[in-house]
């Protein structure tokens, strides 16, 4: 008797951790539950992401570099999370230092909340993100929200609530390791709603590529449901080296569905209006002048005074690189940054 009730027991808890590992109902496969299917903004949304990142299309500006402070501080003692979708990583609770990062357009401090990966089955795809049509193997996303909002549950619906930095990866025959503490966790973690205490020395810092001047700024969304867009994307153009290995363990994690984890990206969204600014130092502007290659788009009708004013707003925080902006802001009657949601329920603070 003792034996069937523990036999029933285990038969209940069995149920709810499959209750319980499945409750978010998502996955990346090609079938219901599927990217296809995520409801709300993954659907109606107009700014959404990944995205496709043409190069040659984006406009190029000097939007100075990110400061980062606290990016040198040890994470050990930190949680890793197999959330049955991707392996997370967030500061220990007792952190009282936190990263956080401003500049480069971003209007005030953004706090790090936590870091997860993207990658794929095999190394010819992985990341969300795509470089002119080029998927790399892996991408990082350091996640960051707006020091103004409580906490990163108040900040990820609003419009400025998120700052997400991205981080390619290309192959090398060489392990990084500098990711090596993160992937010491993995075999502790391989089910899905494990986790586990980051027991090596990690910095945020060890993690950027040696050039985070150069780098690729757009408004867009998370990539998982509910999609909101709430997030100031900076995509690095310098990627980083991982090992055909160190991504063969990142494979031998579980997902919701008990399967192998890879895979986990969303395929890229249309850019719509929107721009992509391709910031990087110059001394003179290069190519077409922003100002004139904005008129230029405005004119065909790729974009419109919302799609530009982001752009504009943020070139004028750089210190006015164009002194015509502030006149022909003034003269278009709109001071909106970013632009307005399309969902009333999302402009409340
Ligand atoms: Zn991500």
């Amino acid at each position: 008797m003792r034996n069937s009730a523990s036999k029933f027991l285990f038969s209940v808890l069995s149920l709810a951790l499959l209750v319980s590992v499945n409750c978010d109902g998502w996955h990346y496969l090609d079938a219901p539950g599927g990217p296809d299917s995520w409801g709300g903004f993954c659907a109606e949304g107009t700014q959404q992401s990944p995205i496709d990142i043409r190069s040659s299309e984006a406009v190029k500006a000097d939007l100075g570099g990110l400061s980062f402070a606290n990016y040198h501080l040890d994470l050990k003692g930190g949680k890793v999370l197999n959330n049955g979708h991707s392996i997370v990583v967030s500061p220990a609770e007792s952190v009282v230092d936190v990263p956080f990062m401003s500049g480069a357009g971003l209007k005030g401090k953004y706090s790090f909340a936590q870091l997860h990966l993207h990658w794929g089955s095999d190394s010819t795809k992985g990341s969300e993100h795509l470089m002119d049509g080029k998927a790399y193997p892996l991408e990082l996303h350091l996640v960051h929200y707006n020091s103004k909002y409580s906490d990163i549950g108040t900040a990820v619906d609003k419009e400025d609530g998120l700052a997400v930095l991205g981080i390619f990866f290309h192959l090398s025959s060489k392990d990084n390791p500098h990711l090596q503490p993160i992937l010491n966790s993995v075999s502790d973690i391989l089910l899905p709603l494990t986790d586990t205490t980051l027991s090596k020395s990690l910095t945020l810092k060890s993690l950027l590529p040696e050039d985070t001047k150069s780098f690729y700024r757009y408004f867009g969304s998370l990539t998982t449901p509910g999609c909101y867009e709430s997030v100031t994307w900076t995509v690095f153009e310098k990627s980083i080296p991982v090992s055909q290995s160190q991504l063969s363990k990142l494979r031998t994690l579980i997902d919701t569905l008990s399967n192998k984890m890879a895979d986990n990206f969303r395929p890229t969204l249309n850019l719509n209006r929107r721009f992509v600014i391709k910031s990087k130092p110059t001394k003179k502007q290069e190519g077409m002048n922003p100002m004139m290659m904005m008129m230029a788009m405005m004119m065909n009708g790729s974009t419109d005074v919302n799609g530009m004013m982001p752009l504009m707003m943020m070139m004028m925080e750089q210190g006015g690189s164009n002194n015509m902006m502030l006149p022909l802001i003034m003269m278009m009657g709109n001071n909106g940054f970013p632009p307005q949601p399309q969902n009333p329920s999302n402009q409340q603070q």
